[in-house]
């Protein structure tokens, strides 16, 4: 059943993961009517899912990946500034151990990139920990540690933030409407008809631009698209993370996985303790993700090694699972190697209807948003800005 009537909006992005969110916020700190369609409810999918952190990426600079650590560094410190109530700087230990792949120095040269890719900042400060105490460290296994360097990172609730974000994007005027699906859309020569399913109607609404931020979805939602699109060839790879019993109490653990040498996070979550992530070749549906069972071994084998605590746990130990997905760019390198750039994809170069975002960070989501905007610019209709995304600041729900 259609319904009777058409409405029209400058911009309609279809999910309302952080990327949906935070281009819904920029559109409408522009001044322009937005309207985002989420199939489930915010951050239903990776958004609530991620390890949690906002941060630069220490490990990216193994891949020598200098712009994108960098953007993230410096979207971290204005998410300090701008939402203290929702990401809160973190202490991060990184040890290493005479059996290590990393050595000292090689570590040491990492947290002083790390450093200057962070504008040399007081939040970009690192140092030794001295022996003395090391035993202060939430347990970790001392047995042939060689040094350990602290360095800083912050963490967050991401769905909350995501929440946040949607919840600014509506006070600026943003429209969002949950449980809509987009089931079609047809681009045009003024834009693009939206058809989308909502309490079991089916809605129809015409926007200028088509903003695609269905994340792991993104490229079933573009099958749904006529004419037909020609998707960017992705690799879905699943990151699953266990939630374990004991609070740490002196901030979060970086560590080698004993298994491969990939680098797992420990950090305190609540009153326990989250470790991940892994890094899985994932070819179903999204709507299937789930954590396996050889990666929850995975990541209680490489906690227990370096924290005693967890060495007689059993699987029976881990009180939660959860798994989410990257969209990374197809290619023959590992997972753990190949780039997390944000990729935007539009369906013309000049005057786009339609933009699809793969890949990307929670930690530089308004960056990206702001990238989305500059794409997006020759589509829009002339408007007066009401506030720069820069400035504004961000409150958990009360
Ligand atoms: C394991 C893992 C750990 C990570 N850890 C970090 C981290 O610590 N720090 C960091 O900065 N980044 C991290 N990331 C990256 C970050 O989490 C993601 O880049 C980000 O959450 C992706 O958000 P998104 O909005 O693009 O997608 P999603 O959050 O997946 O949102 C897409 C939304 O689209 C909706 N949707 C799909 N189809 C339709 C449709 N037809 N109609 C309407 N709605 C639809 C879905 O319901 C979903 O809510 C991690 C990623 C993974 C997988």
């Amino acid at each position: 059943m259609s319904a009777p009537f058409k409405t029209s909006h400058d911009v309609v992005v279809v999910g309302c993961g952080i990327h949906g969110a935070g281009v819904a916020q920029a559109v409408a700190a522009r001044g322009l009517s937005v309207l985002v369609l989420e199939k489930s409810a915010i951050a239903a999918g990776t958004s609530s899912r991620s390890s949690k952190l906002i941060h630069g990426g220490l490990r990216y600079l193994e891949n020598l990946q200098f712009k994108l650590v960098r953007e993230c560094l410096a979207e971290r410190d204005r998410l300090l500034r701008l939402a203290p109530g929702l990401v809160h700087l973190q202490p991060f230990f990184f040890p290493i151990y005479r059996h290590s792949r990393r050595r000292p120095w090689r570590l040491r040269l990492g947290l002083t990139l790390y450093a200057v890719l962070g504008g040399l900042r007081k939040t970009s400060r690192f140092r030794r920990v001295p022996r003395r105490l090391w035993s202060t460290l939430d347990q970790l296994e001392t047995r042939d540690l060689v040094a350990v360097y602290r360095y800083w990172d912050a963490q967050t609730d991401d769905a909350a933030l995501t929440r946040a974000v949607m919840h600014s994007a509506s006070r600026l005027g943003a429209q969002l409407q949950l449980e809509a699906e987009l089931i079609h859309a047809s681009l045009e020569d003024d834009g693009c008809v939206v058809h989308y399913r909502h309490a079991g109607k089916t809605m129809d609404v015409h926007c200028r631009v088509l903003i695609n931020a269905a994340g792991p979805w993104a490229n079933h939602v573009l099958g749904r698209i006529t004419p037909q699109q020609t998707p960017c060839t992705i690799d879905l790879v699943q990151g699953t993370h266990i939630v374990l019993p004991g609070r740490l109490q002196h901030g979060s653990y970086y560590l080698e996985s004993p298994i491969d040498g990939r680098l797992v996070f420990v950090t305190p979550w609540l009153d326990h303790a989250l470790v991940g992530t892994t890094e899985s070749d994932y070819a179903g549906h999204p709507d299937a993700v789930h954590p396996l069972d050889d990666e929850q071994e995975y990541l209680l084998r490489t906690a227990a090694q370096y924290f005693p605590q967890y060495r007689t746990s059993g699987k029976e130990s881990i009180l939660e699972s959860f798994a989410g997905l990257r969209v990374l760019p197809s290619g023959s390198k590992t997972a753990f190697n190949r780039s997390r750039d944000t990729v935007l994809y539009a369906d013309r170069p000049l005057q786009p209807r339609l933009v699809t975002i793969y890949g990307g960070k929670l930690t530089a989501y308004r960056a990206t948003a702001a990238r989305v905007i500059s794409k997006i610019e020759s589509s829009l209709p002339p408007s007066r800005q009401i506030i720069d995304t820069r400035n504004i600041p961000l409150a958990p729900e009360s």
